[in-house]
């Protein structure tokens, strides 16, 4: 899950990115409805936490443009306390939910996460592959029903890497996926990654075979396959 933070106070933005990243979210942050604007062109961004004021297009203006076009990225608008029309026009605009400032960072991951759950921004909630099972809102995955053990990171890649599975992906793919732009993932982590997973899949017959040049391909499952 990808998050696009758009807020102009550096302070409460820094915040907001830390906590979400703690939660296991892939987090960007801008200060402008503008860049906000450049962003979404080149990220896939799934949630949106949108401030109002902001300097040039406030909140609003870039939201209605957003939904105008049909853009359908869930919006979390943050809104001042008791600005009950804030609220109301965010809304009405097509926000999805909205947080009203000053917030306890449980009050934002509880939203953040509910937004998630509900399903807009994720397509589809479990990812089967054999005896795999990926649980992409609670960012879990099981083997035959039992958890896997799996550091944030290589869950991310596991989700990227199952999303896509007739696709041969690239690292360079991958790093941009999992990471946020200010993070740097060297094609040499994402291997050290892929062969962790590795371990812990190829006992179950899960094969993510490496594309000499190209990157790397989840293998079909076929239940008539040798168990390793
Ligand atoms: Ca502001």
């Amino acid at each position: 899950m990808r998050v696009l933070i758009v807020e102009d106070d550096a302070m409460l933005a820094d915040g907001l990115t830390a906590t979400l990243r703690h939660e296991g979210f892939v987090v960007d942050s801008v200060a402008s409805a503008e860049q906000a604007e450049a962003a979404i062109k080149v990220s896939e961004i799934d949630l949106i936490i949108l401030d109002i004021g902001l300097p040039g297009m406030d909140g609003f203006t870039w939201l209605r443009r957003l939904r105008s076009r049909g853009d359908e990225q869930a919006v979390l608008v943050l809104t001042a306390r008791d600005a009950v029309s804030d609220r109301v026009h965010g809304l009405k605009l097509g926000a999805d939910d909205y947080l009203p400032k000053p917030f306890a960072p449980e009050e934002l991951t509880a939203r953040v996460s509910a937004l998630a759950r509900r399903g807009r921004a994720i397509r589809s909630r479990v990812i089967e592959h054999g005896p795999l099972t990926i649980d992409l809102a609670r960012k879990r995955a099981m083997i035959h029903g039992k958890p896997i053990d799996l550091p944030q990171r290589e869950h991310a890649i596991l989700e990227y890497l199952f999303s896509n599975i007739d696709a041969i992906v690239g690292k360079e793919k991958i790093a941009s996926a999992v990471a946020s732009w200010d993070e740097h993932i060297s094609a040499n982590a994402i291997e050290v990654h892929i062969s962790r997973l590795r371990a812990k899949l190829e006992p179950s017959g899960i094969r993510i075979r490496t594309v000499r040049g190209l990157g790397y391909i989840v293998e079909p499952w076929s239940d008539e396959k040798p168990q390793a």
